[in-house]
C-alpha cells in the first residue's frame, strides 16, 4: 500500500476527529488504537472488495477452511506489516507525539482458540492470503474467549474473557448475509410438485446465524481474504416466540463461550449445537455464493474445496448432503460424489480421550434430518465394503456403532483426503490408529506437516533478529523462507555470532523487565532461559521438567557453593478447568517457584517464572528470549507441535523426544544441533503392549530419582500436601502412564549437556544460528503450498515472479 508519512498523519488525525470529535492530544491509547484500526480497515476495504470480486468474476476455485477455533493474536501490527506501512505509521505516530507500543498493547488479544489447533488455523489464514490463494476461514464468533487465567495461592482461577468490551475494529457485521440454522423438530415426507416425496422439517427451532467478516491481509500483495465468524441470534420474525429470558438465553448461549478443553472431547449438547451451527451456516453461505456463479452442481468441486480442521466441523459432510438432496433435489449418488470431492479432513490427535463421538439419541433429537443422512451414509458404506473387507474390518469402520456417532469415521468416509500433521503422526494414523481405514482407502491418506508464519513469529516478534538476517542475506527470505538457509554461511563469522548473542540478551532483558514489573520476580538476564510454553497436559510432560528442576534444587542445597550454570525456567500454560490433574501440576509448579525463588542459598542459580494467562501475545514476548525449547512429550502422543518451530526460528536450542514434528526438526537441523533423549515411539509401543513397565521398580532402584520424587510427599515443597500425594501416586503406584520415570535419567543427562555447551558462547551461538537457518521448511507458506497443490487444487492469483520462488522445495 502506498502511503507517505505526511498523508498518514493528516488522514489519521482526521479519522480520529471524525470518530471522537475531540483532539487526539486528549485521547487514551484505546481510543488511538480504535481510530487507527478503523483507519486501516478503511484503507484496505477497496482491496478487500476487489479481491472478493476477482474471485467471483473469474470463478476461481476457492477453499473454505472450517475450524471451530481461530487464534489470531493482536492484528494491528501484523496488518501494518502486511500492508507494508509498519515503519511509515510508526514514524508518523511518533511525530504526532503518540506512543506506538502503548497503542499496540491496548488491542485485546482475541482468545478464540485453546492452543495449537486454533493458532494453526490463523497461521494458515496468513499464509493463504500471503500466497495470493483464494481462501476463507469459517468459524464461531465467541462472545467470550478462552478464560483469563489468574493464580491465587498458586491455584489456577478462571475469569471470563470479555474480549469485545471495547468493540472489535477489524470485523464487519453482515446481517444481509445471515442464514437460518435449524435444530430439533421432526422430519416428515411431503409430496412435492413433481410428485416426489420430499423430506420436510416441522417444529424446528430456528436460529439466525449472522456473519462477522474480518479481512485477512496478505503480505504486501494487495490480497485481502475473508475470515467469517458466525454469531447466533433470534430471528427478527420469531421474536414473538421468545417470551422468557431463559428462552432468549438459550439462543445466545450457542456462541457465548469457547469450550476450554484442549485435546479432550467435551460431550455436551451445547458443544454439538456449536458444531452444527457454524458448519451449517458455513455450508449455506458457500451454497449462496456458488449459486451466484450460475454453474451446474456437477462443477461444484471444481470451484469449491471445504477443509475440515479436526472433526469438530465434520457435520459439514451430512449438511452439504442435506442441502443437495432436500433443497436442490439431487440424487443421492450425485450428492455423494460432489460431497466427497469437495471435502478434505485433517486429523489432529491420536489421544483416545480427544476422539469425538456423540450419543445417537443426542444427535437424533438435536439434528433429526442430519441423523437420517448419517445413517444412510453409514448404511451404504457398510453395504459397499462388507464383501470386499469382511465383517470384522468393515464394522470397525462403522460411523454409527456402540450407541455413538463417530465423527472421525464420518470425516474419513465423507472426504477425499485425510491428512496427519507431521510425518510420524501420519505414520501412526496409517499403521495404527486409523489402519482399518488405511486398508480401505490407502490413497486418501497423506501428510502435511504443520507450519508457522515467519511474519508474526520472527519479523514482528523479533525485529532485531530480523534486521540482522536482512543485513546478512537480504530480504527475499520473507517471501521465500527457504532462503533462510543462506544464513548458514555465517556459521564461522564471529561478528554475526556475537550479534546473535547480543540480540538474545536484549530480548531476555525485555522479558526480565516484564517479570519484574508484572510479577515482582527479578531474574538475571545472563542466566540460561529455559522455556516450556503450551497447554498443560499430562502427555506434554511439564512434570518431567519439574522433576529436573527439583533435581537441580537438591544439588544446590547439597552444596551451596556448587558452580552450576544459572537457569531460569519459564512456564506458560493454561489447564482445562475440569482437568484436575493438570491443575494440580500448576499448583506444584507455583509452590516450587515459591520455595526456590525465595531461597537465599539458591540465589539466582535457579529461578522459576510461571507467567499467568499464556496466550499469543505472551508467546511473542517469551519466544525471542528463549534459549532452550522444551519439547518433551511422550513419543507418539504430540501430533506435531508448533511452539517447537516458533522457538527454533528464534534461535532456541531444542531438547526433545522424537515426537511429532521434532523428528523433522532433527532431520533439518541435524542431530548435533539439538538434544534428544528418551524412549522413541516404537519403544513406548512395546512397553505398552507387553505390560513390562514397572515404575515402582525404578523408584526403588534409582536413589536419586527416589530422592526427587520424595520431595512431593515429605514436606520439602510447601503447601502441596494433597497435590504432591496425587502426583506422586500417579507416578509410582498408578503405572506412570507417560513414562516419566523411565525417561528421567536420559533427560537429566541431556540437560547436563546443555549446561556444558552453554559455557562456550561461540559454540552455543553457532548452534543457535543453525537452528534459525534450518527453520525455513517449517514456514506455513510451504505447508499451505502443499495443501493448495495436493488437496485443494487451488491456484495463486499472483503473477508476481517472486511468488514462483515458493515452488522451490525446502532442502
Ligand atoms: C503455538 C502456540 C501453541 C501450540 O504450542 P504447542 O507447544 O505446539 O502445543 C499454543 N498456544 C499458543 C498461544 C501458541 O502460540
Amino acid at each position: 500500500m502506498d502511503l507517505t508519512k505526511k498523508r498518514f498523519k493528516e488522514e489519521f488525525s482526521q479519522t480520529f476527529e471524525n470518530m471522537y470529535a475531540f483532539d487526539i492530544k486528549n485521547s487514551t491509547a484505546i481510543q488511538q488504537y480504535t481510530a487507527l484500526g478503523n483507519y486501516l480497515r478503511f484503507s484496505y476495504s477497496d482491496d478487500w472488495n476487489k479481491t472478493n470480486k476477482k474471485y467471483l468474476n473469474e470463478q476461481v476455485k476457492q477453499v473454505y477452511y472450517f475450524s471451530i477455533e481461530f487464534l489470531p493474536g493482536r492484528m494491528l501490527k501484523s496488518n501494518l506489516l502486511n500492508l507494508g506501512i509498519l515503519d511509515t505509521v510508526r514514524d508518523g505516530l511518533v511525530d504526532l507525539g503518540l506512543d506506538f507500543e502503548e497503542i499496540v498493547k491496548s488491542e485485546v488479544d482475541p482468545g478464540l482458540g485453546n492452543g495449537g489447533l486454533g493458532r494453526l488455523a490463523s497461521c494458515f489464514m496468513d499464509s493463504i492470503a500471503s500466497l495470493g490463494l483464494p481462501g476463507n476461514g469459517n468459524g464461531i464468533r465467541y462472545r467470550y474467549g478462552l478464560f483469563q487465567q489468574k493464580f491465587v495461592d498458586g491455584y489456577q482461577v478462571e475469569l471470563p474473557d470479555n474480549w469485545l468490551r471495547n468493540g472489535n475494529v477489524w470485523e464487519v457485521r453482515k446481517e444481509n448475509k445471515a442464514v437460518t440454522v435449524r435444530f430439533g423438530g421432526q422430519v416428515g415426507l411431503v409430496e412435492a410438485a413433481n410428485g416426489h416425496l420430499k423430506p420436510t422439517y416441522f417444529n424446528t427451532q430456528n436460529i439466525l446465524a449472522v456473519p462477522y467478516d474480518t479481512g485477512m491481509v496478505g503480505y504486501q500483495n494487495d490480497v485481502i481474504n475473508n475470515l467469517r465468524l458466525w454469531s447466533a441470534e433470534i430471528p427478527p420474525e420469531e421474536e414473538i416466540h421468545y417470551h422468557t429470558i431463559a428462552e432468549r438465553e438459550q439462543v445466545n448461549q450457542i456462541t457465548e463461550v469457547l469450550y476450554p478443553d484442549d485435546s479432550n472431547h467435551e460431550g455436551q449438547t451445547l458443544r454439538l449445537r456449536q458444531e452444527y451451527f457454524f458448519t451449517s451456516a458455513g455450508i449455506q453461505s458457500v451454497i449462496q455464493y456458488y449459486k451466484q456463479t450460475g454453474l451446474s452442481w456437477q462443477n461444484f468441486p471444481d470451484k469449491i474445496a471445504i477443509h475440515i480442521n479436526d472433526t469438530h466441523p465434520s457435520l459439514a459432510i451430512p449438511e452439504l448432503m442435506r442441502v443437495l438432496l432436500d433443497e436442490e433435489d439431487l440424487s443421492w449418488e450425485q450428492a455423494w460424489e460432489i460431497t466427497k470431492k469437495t471435502m478434505s479432513y485433517t486429523n489432529h490427535t491420536v489421544l483416545q480421550e480427544a476422539m469425538e463421538k456423540w450419543p445417537i439419541d443426542m444427535v437424533k433429537k438435536l439434528l433429526p434430518r442430519i441423523y437420517q443422512v448419517i445413517e444412510e451414509i453409514n448404511r451404504r458404506h457398510i453395504e459397499k465394503k462388507l464383501s470386499l473387507y469382511g465383517s470384522d474390518l468393515t464394522y470397525r469402520t462403522a460411523i454409527i456403532a456402540d450407541g455413538y456417532v463417530k465423527m472421525a469415521h464420518l470425516a474419513i468416509v465423507g472426504s477425499h483426503s485425510v491428512n496427519g500433521v507431521a510425518k510420524l503422526h501420519t505414520e501412526i494414523l496409517m499403521h495404527d490408529v486409523l489402519n482399518d481405514f488405511y486398508q480401505m482407502y490407502p490413497a486418501k491418506f497423506n501428510n502435511k506437516t504443520n507450519g508457522i508464519t515467519q511474519r508474526r513469529w520472527l519479523h514482528l516478534a523479533n525485529e532485531e533478529l530480523t534486521k540482522l538476517i536482512d543485513s546478512k542475506i537480504g530480504t527475499d527470505w520473507k517471501t521465500n523462507p527457504a532462503e533462510l538457509k543462506l544464513f548458514k554461511a555465517f556459521i564461522a563469522d564471529q561478528e554475526t555470532l556475537d550479534k546473535l548473542g547480543t540480540i538474545k540478551l536484549v530480548n531476555k532483558e525485555k522479558f526480565a523487565a516484564y517479570t519484574k514489573n508484572e510479577m515482582g520476580i527479578e531474574i538475571n538476564p545472563e542466566a540460561l532461559f529455559d522455556v516450556q510454553i503450551k497447554r498443560l497436559h499430562a502427555y506434554k510432560r511439564q512434570l518431567l521438567n519439574v522433576l529436573h528442576i527439583i533435581d537441580r534444587y537438591l544439588k544446590i542445597k547439597e552444596d551451596p557453593t556448587l558452580a552450576i550454570q544459572p537457569r531460569v525456567f519459564i512456564f506458560g500454560a493454561k489447564a482445562a478447568p475440569s482437568y484436575s490433574y493438570a491443575k494440580q501440576i500448576i499448583k506444584l509448579i507455583n509452590a516450587l517457584a515459591e520455595l526456590i525463588n525465595n531461597d537465599q542459598e539458591v540465589d539466582d542459580k535457579l529461578k522459576i517464572v510461571f507467567v499467568e494467562n499464556y496466550g499469543v501475545s505472551l508467546a511473542e514476548l517469551i519466544i525471542p528470549a528463549a534459549e532452550v525449547s522444551e519439547q518433551i512429550s511422550l513419543a507418539g502422543k504430540e501430533a506435531s507441535g508448533t511452539s517447537n518451530m516458533k522457538l527454533m526460528l528464534n534461535g532456541a536450542l531444542t531438547i526433545a523426544t522424537l515426537d511429532g514434528a521434532n523428528v523433522e526438526i532433527r532431520d533439518f537441523v541435524g542431530e548435533d544441533n539439538l538434544f534428544l533423549f528418551g524412549l522413541n515411539d516404537q519403544e513406548v509401543q512395546i512397553l505398552n503392549k507387553n505390560g513390562s513397565y514397572h515404575p515402582r521398580e525404578i523408584y526403588e532402584t534409582n536413589p536419586r530419582l527416589k530422592q526427587v520424587l520424595n520431595t512431593l510427599i515429605d514436606g520439602t515443597i510447601p503447601d502441596i500436601e494433597m497435590e504432591g500425594r496425587v502426583i506422586f501416586d500417579s507416578l509410582v503406584y498408578h503405572n506412570d502412564e507417560y513414562f516419566l520415570l523411565k525417561d528421567f535419567d536420559s533427560y537429566i543427562q541431556a540437560q547436563e549437556e546443555i549446561d556444558l555447551l552453554y559455557q562456550n558462547k561461540t559454540k552455543w551461538n553457532q548452534k543457535s544460528l543453525m537452528n534459525i537457518a534450518s527453520s525455513g521448511p517449517f514456514s506455513a507458506d510451504f505447508t499451505i503450498q502443499r495443501y493448495a497443490e495436493e488437496i485443494w487444487k487451488i491456484d495463486s492469483q499472483l503473477i508476481d515472479v517472486h511468488q514462483k520462488l515458493f515452488l522451490t522445495e525446502p532442502i
